[in-house]
């Protein structure tokens, strides 16, 4: 089919258009067939659903087309010239009841997105060629629309992607999982400009079916960090659990909510819209990131999915801080018994001597008399069930302060910050008496007593930490010799 020379000249104009917006689409197109026709008004219906809008140009504010004009427009899908007060539903003073509205559908197939019309003075010759040419202008119109639609969309997904990344860069620039939380409240603050948000991580074992147990749970608000116990609260997290899918709505603040967010920010009985994100740990729900607003309007142009992709990103980063928590610690501690190990023995002595803000501080080592028999006698698994009945003794006789670290084998070192050397001789010999006195179980019949020989000091400045634990250690060999289960202590 050949193009008209109007063809080609709208092809070239359509072209020159791009990825205009509606307003800039509409005012051109005027602008072009006015070189053609003469109009009082031109205007593009959008139906989108109930966000239904109206561009005009020139541009007329609260011009709405009557919604049986629409209706009609989109079934009948065709050209329509109708007059002008059946149209609209008033009249703008440049049109008068007498003239005519052409509307033309902006529909291909199924997909209707909305009518473009033009007002003109009812002295229009309508013919067949008329109607073509704009039946070709309201095809490319859609076309233009749509393009514009999907460039719209698009940039918001390009924008979408690039705060993800913000998030991601800014969560992940922590291990710390304290920090990560506030990290977390900052982005809120940030991406959505809201105050109002608190995060939910359930301390304790988690999600186990159905829950009916109280739960633990540490809150933090951007107000403050307080640790909080809370009831469970039953249903949200029943749902989140199962469900993985963010809860949002609007609702009256009740105990429930207030729960969720202890803060002086929102008031019993006011309207909030909430929005609270599942935080999960591989298989398991770990908490909820809990957002409301007050003024009811904020939560309504952040699309879902982001809010759940930002909730992704928080709980891969919060999975990590976890671990490294937990590595951290597995790194310190010894495996047989659970108590501190050799190297961090050797830290907190180095940052004893260092601090000096803890001093006098004193050290205790020991070493369990004819411990070789008990692995002769008893074996070797019998021995490893000693050594941690004794480190449980040790723990629980020492003080909040004090660091019980395994020392070596059969060895143990006592840390004890803030002591002088009398209070660690005391201290150590009522634990001597202790150890002496405990029956340690190996069976359930069979209970067993062991001795233990110790070396205490007082640390002196001159000393450098190697001198200290030579000092100490030879102090233990001085109680070995004086025939064991016995204390030996100097300044
Ligand atoms: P002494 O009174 O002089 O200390 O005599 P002892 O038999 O305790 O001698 P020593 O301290 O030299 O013995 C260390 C023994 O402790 C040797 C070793 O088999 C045992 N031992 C060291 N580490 C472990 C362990 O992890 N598990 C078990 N079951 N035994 C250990
Ligand atoms: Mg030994
Ligand atoms: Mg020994």
């Amino acid at each position: 089919m050949a193009l008209s020379s109007f063809e080609k000249r709208f092809l070239h104009f359509f072209i020159s258009l791009g990825t205009a917006t509606p307003g800039k689409i509409l005012e051109e197109i005027y602008k072009f067939v006015s070189s053609y026709f003469s109009f009082i008004l031109s205007g593009i219906h959008l139906s989108e659903g109930q966000a239904a809008k109206t561009i005009t140009y020139p541009e007329i504010r609260n011009l709405t087309l009557q919604e049986r004009i629409v209706n009609q427009v989109q079934k009948e899908n065709r050209l329509l010239v109708i007059k002008s007060k059946e149209v609209f539903n008033s009249l703008p003073f440049i049109v008068s009841e007498r003239d005519d509205v052409l509307l033309l559908p902006l529909q291909v197939d199924d997909d209707f997105l909305g009518v473009l019309y033009f007002c003109y003075k009812n002295t229009l010759e309508f013919n067949e060629d008329f109607e073509n040419i704009f039946r070709f202008i309201a095809k490319y119109i859609y076309l233009l629309l749509k393009n514009n639609y999907y460039y719209v969309r698009m940039e918001q997904r390009v924008a979408e992607l690039i705060t993800l990344q913000t998030v991601s860069d800014f969560v992940n620039s922590t291990l710390d999982f304290d920090q990560l939380l506030d990290k977390t409240l900052d982005a809120i603050v940030g991406l959505i400009g809201l105050r109002t948000s608190s995060i939910t991580v359930f301390k304790n074992k988690l999600y186990e079916g159905v829950y009916t147990r109280k739960q633990k749970v540490l809150i933090k608000t951007i107000q403050s960090s307080q640790e909080i116990e809370l009831n469970y609260t039953q249903d949200i997290y029943e749902f989140l659990a199962k469900e993985r899918k963010l809860i949002s709505g609007v609702t009256r603040v009740g105990n429930r909510i207030l729960e969720l967010l202890p803060s002086l920010n929102l008031q019993r009985g006011q309207e909030v819209q909430y929005v609270i994100l599942p935080i999960s740990r591989g298989e398991e729900l770990f908490g909820s990131i809990n957002i409301f607003d007050s003024t009811l309007t904020h939560l309504n142009n952040i699309d879902n999915n982001f809010l759940e992709s930002f909730a992704n990103q928080v709980s891969i980063a919060l999975q990590n801080a976890q671990l490294y928590r937990q590595q951290e610690e597995m790194a310190q501690k010894d495996g047989l018994t659970s108590l501190y190990n050799h190297a961090h023995f050797q830290n907190k002595l180095d940052y004893l001597i260092k601090e000096k803000s803890m001093w006098p501080f004193s050290l205790i080592i020991m070493d369990i008399d004819d411990f070789k028999k008990v692995n002769d006698y008893y074996g070797h698994l019998t021995g490893d069930t000693v050594l941690r009945e004794l480190s449980n003794i040790l723990l629980k006789n020492s003080r909040e302060g004090d660091l019980v670290a395994r020392y070596g084998g059969e060895e143990f070192a006592v840390v004890l910050p803030e002591t002088n050397i009398d209070e660690a001789k005391s201290f150590a010999e009522r634990l001597n008496k202790i150890v002496a006195n405990t029956e340690i179980l190996i069976d359930e019949q069979t209970p067993l007593k062991v001795t233990v020989s110790m070396g205490v000091a007082e640390y002196r400045k001159e000393w450098t930490k190697e001198e200290f634990i030579d000092r100490v250690d030879q102090l233990l060999y001085k109680a070995k010799k004086a025939g064991k289960n016995r204390v030996e202590a100097a300044l």
